[in-house]
């Protein structure tokens, strides 16, 4: 099978992490016997450097006829003081919106070699498996009107959250029909105490749960939900979420299963999909060779598995990022101050040769979690 992917490292750590994650993607082309046309373009802070646009056209159309899109992450300090619309940020947003990827599912799956690492005691993160269901092109962070207005000392700036009875329809089919391949609950998050536009979308989802009987459905406020989350995050199976919410409630499953570096990220709904790690650009350890590559990795599992129907080779990314784990080996953010750590190359070449060995073993597709 040929697998056409545009690459777009962008900021930070971004293009440290998809070098790595490219390294498996060539792994197992190598390892399945499929063919690979990759392509790397700029997106945010390196191509408004390159271009003065944080989204080209040229990066753009590439992504279009691709098969699935990597990215890295967007944004750097030098362009923390640039208007709204020439922020590094703005250029994925206006990717995700061209691409039409209305659902982001993050998984945040505790991953038994990492129980240690998570701050929360061993028995209650033991056994997390959500799977956030983000609603992506909605919601506050693109709504309008949005401005900053008045004179200095005396500003107001304003945001406008707004959802629409389809928007939220289409994601909440998206969470159910993901719920019938797990454990079948759907928590879905608002703030209908307080919000209309949660209020809305509390109906449209209870609504929407109908075509669904078998699926068990309970609804959360958001303070609710981000509590219980450290409290009991093995309560979760699928949480259906608005934007805003689920940027923050998934980040923080990030911390409960060990590190933010851990979590993988597709971008669903269009006919192109993009995968990328849910961290950001991390310019505190950025060109530092420590970050953690393995939530960019995992993304290319999703990738294999959700654009190309590669589920054999899927399961063979994660099941060599398990062994990997297993075998003891630990960036920085998942060592514990006595453990010694790796570098994201070594991360990424470990997980390499895991891939190698899987593939050449009976059965690649045993995953030993
Ligand atoms: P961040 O996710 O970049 O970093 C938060 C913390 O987690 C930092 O301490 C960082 O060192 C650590 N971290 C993140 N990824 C890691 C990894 N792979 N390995 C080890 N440690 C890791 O969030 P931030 O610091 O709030 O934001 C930095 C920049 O990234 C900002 O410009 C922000 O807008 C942008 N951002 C981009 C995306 C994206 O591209 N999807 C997402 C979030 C933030």
């Amino acid at each position: 099978m040929l697998l056409k992917v545009a690459i777009l490292g962008g900021d930070g750590i971004g293009p440290e992490v998809t070098g790595e994650a490219v390294r498996v993607l060539k792994t197992v082309a190598e390892s399945f016997g499929h063919q690979l046309s990759l392509t790397h373009k700029d997106v945010g802070g390196a191509a408004l450097r390159s271009a003065n646009d944080p989204l080209p056209k040229d990066t753009l159309e590439t992504c279009q006829s691709s098969g699935a899109v990597l990215l890295g992450a967007v944004g750097s300090p030098d362009f923390d003081h640039v208007p709204g619309n020439l922020r590094p940020e703005k250029g994925l947003l206006r990717l995700r919106q061209a691409l039409g990827v209305f659902a982001n599912l993050r998984p945040a799956f505790c991953f038994a070699p990492l129980e240690d690492a998570s701050p929360l005691r061993a028995e209650v993160v033991r056994g997390t498996d959500i799977l956030f269901v983000r609603e992506l092109l909605g919601g506050i962070y693109f709504g309008e009107p949005r401005s900053t207005q008045g004179s200095a000392g005396a500003r107001v700036a304003t945001d406008t959250m707004r959802y629409g009875e389809p928007e939220i329809k289409r994601v909440a089919h998206v969470a159910f029909q993901l719920a019938r391949t797990r454990r079948r609950k759907v928590t879905s998050v608002d703030k209908a105490n307080v919000l209309d536009c949660s209020r809305l979308w509390r109906e449209v989802v209870s609504r929407t749960a109908q075509h669904y009987p078998d699926v068990q459905l309970n609804h959360s406020y958001v303070d609710s939900a981000a509590t219980a989350l450290v409290s009991h995050p093995t309560n979760f199976d699928v949480v259906l979420t608005e934007n805003m919410f689920g940027d923050i409630l998934s980040d923080q499953a990030g911390g409960v299963v060990g590190s933010l570096g851990m979590l993988p990220s597709a971008s669903v709904g269009g006919p192109v999909a993009l995968y990328e790690p849910v961290h950001g650009s991390a310019p505190d350890i950025a060109g530092k060779g420590i970050a953690n590559p393995l939530g960019a990795i995992l993304s290319i599992g999703m990738m294999l598995r959700h654009s190309f129907q590669l589920d054999r080779e899927a399961a063979c990314v994660e099941a060599a990022v398990t062994d990997t784990l297993v075998a003891g080996h630990r960036t920085r953010d998942l060592a514990k101050p006595d453990q010694p750590s790796i570098g994201t190359t070594q991360m990424g070449q470990k997980v390499a040769e895991a891939v190698k060995a899987r593939a050449r073993a009976a059965d690649p597709m045993t995953v030993a979690r």
